[in-house]
């Protein structure tokens, strides 16, 4: 791959908005990813393995638990802030953003949020460091979009639970330590529980054939009798609500990450136009390269301000899951179609690993797919502005 020569646009001076703060955390985190990701993502890409490595600098960036309180070890930061964070990784890749979004929203913050005090303590600083690194088990075989069919179930044994089922297409989980798994007790309520590796009947295969998110490891949740202790049950909130909670927050991430990914191509392209000469004069100078680059431009800055809002409401407390799942749907469309506009822009050179555009176009087909796929998220703005649920 090509030396990272990435310069992020601006184009409606949105640096004016943020704070001290935010843009010395945005900062940090780009200069990392320059400097630890883009050298190596391409490789880890290409021979389909999550780069290990990368984990304490993840850590050291405030990428697990940008916003849990510093006493519990993460970064207590803001929630501008964790998204400027996802926005830089995704910049690199969405997979390394993926096992971020995974610690931090769907594993640390339902341990914080329906967690004991004890639970807290025991886990939270440990997937704070990198020491530890978790995986969420909510989709199953038989239901992806519609969770709350689950078959995974729990019972309760006395002195402990017995679990049995099996969850699908979890990022981490090859290499988890800890699982937070969704599964339903004796009267069908879903419970989060927590699920150790080394407990007897856990496994993990991995997912392999993946064309997307390759560097990003994925695979099962098995669950053979697996005793797991009483005190691992997230006590606080149980219901499909819970899982939901968690996804709102990841969700939230990912309105912000896909602008990275966006960027990233937009500025690969922008750069190669300028360079490329063809008929004599740069592919920059003509109508058709301008009206790609002006649009992605005003789709970017687009998505940007809608980011920025949301993190103001979700700052307050008052952003609500409709609100987010807009952002998530809309940015992560944005920047699927420019990864392939931009990767047009380089012609040929476009579909080689030499240039990251074609590696964030696979990777963004699994953004717009996970998390609540793009047509969920389209019923939930339905839902919300009609009353009308259409999801059955
Ligand atoms: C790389 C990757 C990583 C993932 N990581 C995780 C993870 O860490 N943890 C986790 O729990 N899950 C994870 N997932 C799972 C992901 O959230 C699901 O794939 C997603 O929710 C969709 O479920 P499904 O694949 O079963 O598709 P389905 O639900 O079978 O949907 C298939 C198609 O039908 C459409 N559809 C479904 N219902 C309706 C409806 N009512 N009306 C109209 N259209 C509908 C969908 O939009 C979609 O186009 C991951 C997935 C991928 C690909």
């Amino acid at each position: 791959m090509r030396p990272d020569l990435f310069e992020a646009p601006d184009y409606y001076n949105l640096d004016d908005l943020f704070s001290q703060e935010h843009l010395l955390v945005r900062d940090a985190a780009r200069q990392w990813v320059k400097r630890d990701v883009s050298p190596i993502i391409e490789e880890y890409a290409q021979k389909a393995e999550f780069p290990k490595q990368i984990i304490s600098g993840l850590a050291e960036i405030g990428a697990f638990g940008p916003y849990i309180p510093e006493e519990y070890g993460g970064a207590g930061l803001d929630q501008i802030s964790y998204g400027l964070i996802m926005q830089e990784i995704e910049r690199g890749d969405s997979g390394v953003r993926s096992t971020a979004s995974v610690q931090s929203s769907l594993v640390m913050y339902p341990i914080y949020t329906y967690g004991t005090e004890a639970q807290r303590k025991k886990y939270l600083p440990k997937l704070a460091a990198g020491e530890w690194m978790g995986s969420f088990g909510l989709t199953e075989p038989n239901h992806g979009s519609n969770p709350s069919g689950m078959e995974t179930k729990f019972k309760d044994m006395g002195d402990h639970y017995l679990l049995n089922g099996a969850k699908l297409w979890i990022s981490n989980s090859p290499f988890c330590d800890i699982a937070v798994v969704w599964a339903k007790n004796e009267e069908g309520r879903i419970h989060g529980l927590i699920v150790e590796r080394g407990m007897e009947g856990f496994t993990t295969p991995e997912t392999h054939n993946k064309w997307s998110l390759r560097a990003s490891a994925t695979g099962e949740l098995i669950f053979d009798n697996v005793k797991v202790p009483k005190e691992n049950l997230l006590p606080n909130k149980t219901g499909l609500g819970a899982p939901l909670g968690c996804l709102d927050s990841a969700r939230f991430g990912i309105a912000w990450g896909a602008i990275g990914a966006a960027m990233d191509c937009y500025d690969t392209a922008l750069r190669y136009a300028k360079e490329r000469i063809q008929f004599g004069k740069p592919i920059a100078a003509t109508q058709l390269q301008q009206k790609k680059l002006a649009e992605m431009i005003t789709e970017i800055t687009k998505a940007q301000l809608l980011a920025f809002r949301l993190g103001q409401l979700k700052n307050e407390g008052r952003a609500t899951t409709a609100q987010i799942s807009m952002a998530k749907r809309n940015n992560v469309e944005m920047a699927i179609k420019i990864a392939r506009e931009a990767r047009q822009v380089l012609g040929g050179m476009g579909i080689t690993g030499e240039y990251s555009i074609m590696r964030h176009m696979m990777n963004l087909e699994s953004v717009i797919t996970y998390e609540g796929t793009h047509d969920i998220h389209l019923l939930i703005t339905g839902a919300d502005i009609t009353g009308m649920p259409a999801f059955k």
